[in-house]
């Protein structure tokens, strides 16, 4: 619509959601791909659809996503280098990676060396309680078999001990956007749209 976005439209740019499981991440990024004419990557759903197609990464990571711990480093990183290989302009929402330290390291060398500069890592704030009840809401649906109360508990205690660092290291790139996660799916994109402009 503005200048600005039809400017944008060629060149590279990257955009990295975070937030706890539950937040709502995947649906917002759904929603900012589509109007920033960027594609989404989300790990959780490359992998789940690995295990779908019983590959031999899907067969290795399986257990590990219904335990509701993390895919090792290495493995995610060579999804992610796989992903963008195959771009000729990087313009990409990350959701659900990077997830620790040593992925956002790697995230950072790897767009170096591609020339695409991060634009932006939106933060989306929920509540503990709100989460829980989301994802076992969520799992009624979803077919997800980590979408349960324990596996959820378990998923957040992970997020905290692993995930969470990342905010901090975001905040010191002066990347970081915070943003209410709380509301209707349209008051939250809002929140979204103003900070991305
Ligand atoms: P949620 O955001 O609801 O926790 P995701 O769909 O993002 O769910 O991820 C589901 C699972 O996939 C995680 O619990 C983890 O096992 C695995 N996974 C996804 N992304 C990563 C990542 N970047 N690093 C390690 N494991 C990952």
């Amino acid at each position: 619509m503005t200048h600005n976005k039809a400017l944008h439209r060629e060149s590279n740019q990257v955009v990295i959601f975070l937030g706890p499981p539950g937040a709502g991440k995947g649906t917002q990024a759904e929603r900012l791909a589509a109007e920033y004419n960027l594609i989404k990557i989300s790990t959780g759903d490359i992998l789940r659809d690995h295990v779908t197609r019983g590959t031999e990464l899907g067969q290795q990571v399986a257990p590990i996503l219904e335990s509701g711990k993390l895919v090792p480093d290495d493995l995610l990183i060579a999804l992610i280098r796989d992903q963008l290989s195959k771009r000729e302009t990087v313009r990409v929402i990350f959701d659900g990676f990077p997830r620790t330290t040593a992925q956002a390291q790697e995230l950072e060398m790897l767009l170096e060396q591609l020339g695409a500069p991060i634009s932006a890592v939106p933060l989306l704030e929920v509540p503990d309680d709100i989460l829980i009840t989301r994802i076992v809401e969520r799992g009624k649906s979803s077919g997800r078999n980590d979408d349960n109360e324990a596996v959820a508990r378990h998923r957040q205690d992970i997020y905290r001990q692993q995930t969470q660092p990342l905010i901090d290291y975001y905040a010191a790139r002066g990347h970081l956007k915070p943003i209410n996660g709380v509301g209707s799916m349209d008051e939250v994109y809002g929140r979204l749209q103003q900070v991305m402009s």
